[in-house]
């Protein structure tokens, strides 16, 4: 396990300076051309097929670059080393391959690894490798920013910036893949959308992102789960896909009137309406659905709340992930006393139903969704009240 803590790669303030200039540049350039890893496995073997049938290629250099993508996680173009000069520079003429650049990088003393990613355009994502005993899970972003606006998470403090591209969500997890290879000497094992933004209301990125890591990087659909807030249409279509992906609803709180102080989402899509999208998931044959419940000292943990979250979970098998607050900057709120939660854990076991504990991993980096970048530019801006 590392015991140390990784210091700035770059300073926010330059960096962003850096990148107000250049990124104009090469957005307005590259904008027309299709970002080899935003394509779903199928198209990207069209697309390739067509290409090199134009220049009079051989079939076989399609699957050159799909092991260069999948396999050998290139960072871009040029590091397609067996493809000819003029191949590499015909594939760059046509197509994109989405660089993130590493604004930040920190080391908790646990071993969890936070990445502060800059995008293109300037805006900042994060995702968070978290190693655990047999498992090497990464946490990726599916928006720059949330609009949300839960009130205990520091992404929905910070507001919506923009939708990720399908390239942008990938290449998260090529990246730090690479990353842990790497430093770690090992591969990620899983991955969950729990980073910033809502999974949900950026659907075809994320679905077209979904399909290319399962299929293109042989990521397994049970190794992968979305987390939503209760976005209905998204869970239903998510219900519909074959594969197996695992379902993270956000719950938080078993009874509406209390879930709306903390997620106002559930004005539009209120507990009921959810719970009926998740039973359609649940039949939808071998999906497993989390409920993941943070627990906030004197505002969720309240002893009368274990019976209907009993109820909830036991309507759609859900298993119960129970996760003490971590405190953002612009909320006074506090975790929830230990002995709270593993009361909350014993009664639902007690009941039939399955809980844990989650470890808080990476408190001294800020490892919590949305927290190093609301940390970074916490001297940078005032808060927005919303
Ligand atoms: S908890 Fe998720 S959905 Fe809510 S504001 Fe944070 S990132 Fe957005």
């Amino acid at each position: 396990m590392l015991s140390w803590v990784a210091k700035l790669s770059l300073p926010v303030e330059r960096f962003k300076k850096h990148m107000g200039f250049s990124a104009h540049h090469s957005i307005m350039s590259k904008r027309s051309n299709t970002d080899l890893l935003s394509l779903p496995p199928e198209d990207l073997a069209r697309a390739l097929e067509k290409h090199f049938r134009q220049r009079d290629q051989p079939t076989y250099r399609i699957d050159q670059v799909r092991r260069w993508l999948y396999e050998g996680l290139s960072g871009s173009i040029d590091e397609m080393t067996d493809l000819p000069m003029s191949e590499r520079d015909a594939l760059k003429d046509s197509f994109i391959l989405t660089e993130l650049e590493e604004a930040r990088v920190e080391v908790s003393q646990d071993g969890t690894v936070k990445h502060l990613w800059c995008l293109s355009d300037g805006e900042f994502i994060e995702s968070v490798l978290i190693p655990t005993r047999k498992r090497l899970t990464l946490c990726i972003s599916s928006q720059a920013g949330c609009a949300m606006g839960c009130t205990f998470c520091a992404t929905g403090w910070g507001g919506f910036q923009r939708q990720l591209t399908t390239g942008e969500i990938v290449s998260q997890y090529s990246a730090s893949r690479r990353w842990a290879e790497h430093h770690l000497g090992t591969t990620i094992s899983n991955i969950v959308y729990m980073g910033m933004g809502e999974p949900l209301s950026n659907r075809k990125a994320v679905h077209d992102s979904l399909s290319i890591l399962n299929q293109g990087y042989a990521v397994g659909a049970r190794r992968i789960t979305v987390s939503t807030v209760g976005v209905v249409p998204g869970i239903l279509e998510l219900a519909e896909r074959p594969e197996q992906f695992r379902l993270a609803l956000s719950l938080h709180a078993p009874i509406s009137e209390l879930r709306l102080s903390l997620i106002p989402l559930e004005k539009r899509h209120p507990l009921p309406e959810v719970l009926s999208a998740l039973k359609r998931f649940n039949q939808s044959g071998g999906k497993r659905i989390t409920f993941e419940y943070t627990m906030i000292r004197g505002v969720n943990d309240a002893l009368e709340l274990i019976a209907p979250l009993v109820e909830l979970a036991r309507s759609v098998e859900a298993y119960v992930n129970l996760i003490p607050f971590n405190p953002i900057p612009y909320q006074n709120w506090e975790p929830s006393e230990l002995h709270r939660i593993k009361n909350f854990a014993k009664n639902l076991n007690k009941h039939g139903v399955p809980a844990a504990i989650r470890e808080t991993r990476g408190r001294d980096i800020d490892a919590a969704c949305g927290q190093l970048k609301a940390h970074a530019l916490v001297q940078l801006e005032k808060p927005r009240q919303s």
